[in-house]
């Protein structure tokens, strides 16, 4: 037998049968085992439509989270406040040109491009749509997945708000409300992506 057949094959935890699992388990369908009637696997159907919604409400929440002020503070008695593209220009304006456009990738360009990526693929696939370079957004898209680093960011922001605690009176903003609304849809919406289902569905509507 050639490898590439063996490893479509697993053997049944309760019978040791070896059964072929790549044949049978398909989106929808559960895969028993013909010896012992063990249940070996479910094949989840994909939720393209409600992974659509999940991207499309991250997308909305992560454009509030960069333009609404995370926080309003006052030093010294006067009053200001801080968002996130305010924070990376002055970052940029005093020379810190690495970590400015890193916190503009992690922050802005990396996520909006990943959920942009997510709601054209997702409502591409749910409508039975091959849309134009749907192969290039799915490659991208798996890609992208690993820089999502949002919960990155908002360590470092708790982190900056204790110490900043002892010199000013804060005001927490809605621009905070709203990344951390991204960062539990994100994670919610992430965790449900499987890239092998996508590529599967792909291949049923070329
Ligand atoms: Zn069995």
């Amino acid at each position: 037998m050639k490898s590439s057949e063996l490893s479509k094959l697993s053997i049944c935890p309760s019978c040791d049968l070896l059964v072929d699992t790549q044949a049978h388990c398909r989106a929808g369908n559960v895969l028993i085992c013909p010896r012992c009637k063990h249940t070996l696997a479910r094949g989840r159907r994909a939720r393209f439509s409600s992974q659509f919604a999940l991207a499309l409400t991250c997308l909305i929440m992560v454009t509030l989270a960069n333009t609404y002020p995370l926080l309003s503070f006052t030093f010294l008695g006067i009053p200001s406040s801080a968002n996130i593209l305010r924070g990376t220009v002055l970052l940029l304006e005093n020379g810190y040109y690495l970590v400015g456009f890193s916190v503009v990738l992690a922050s802005f360009i990396a996520p909006i491009l990943l959920f942009s990526l997510i709601c054209y693929t997702s409502l591409s696939l749910s409508k039975g749509w091959k849309a134009p370079f749907l192969a290039t957004a799915l490659h991208f898209q798996d890609d992208l997945i690993h820089w999502s680093m949002i919960e990155v960011y908002i360590v470092s922001f708790l982190v900056a708000l204790v110490k900043l605690v002892e010199y000013a009176d804060i005001d927490l903003g809605y621009g905070l409300w709203c990344i951390c609304i991204t960062l539990l849809l994100s994670t919610r919406l992430i965790q449900r992506i499987e890239p092998a289902e996508y590529w599967e569905r792909y291949v049923h509507i070329r």
